[in-house]
């Protein structure tokens, strides 16, 4: 699943589509992967390396 936040109304949607034509709320095809679980991932790496 890939999660993506939509840029018009900030709606969240999951996806199993990589690419995604249209928000499932508004239909504008303006949203952007939401990268918040992998951007935890890579300081949770940072902090365990000091
Ligand atoms: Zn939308």
């Amino acid at each position: 699943m890939v999660k993506y936040i939509c840029i018009n109304c900030n709606y969240g949607f999951e996806t199993e589509k990589e690419n995604p034509l249209e928000c499932p709320h508004c239909g504008t095809d303006r949203f952007e992967k939401d990268k918040s679980a992998e951007e935890l991932l890579e300081e949770i790496g940072r902090i365990l390396e000091g």
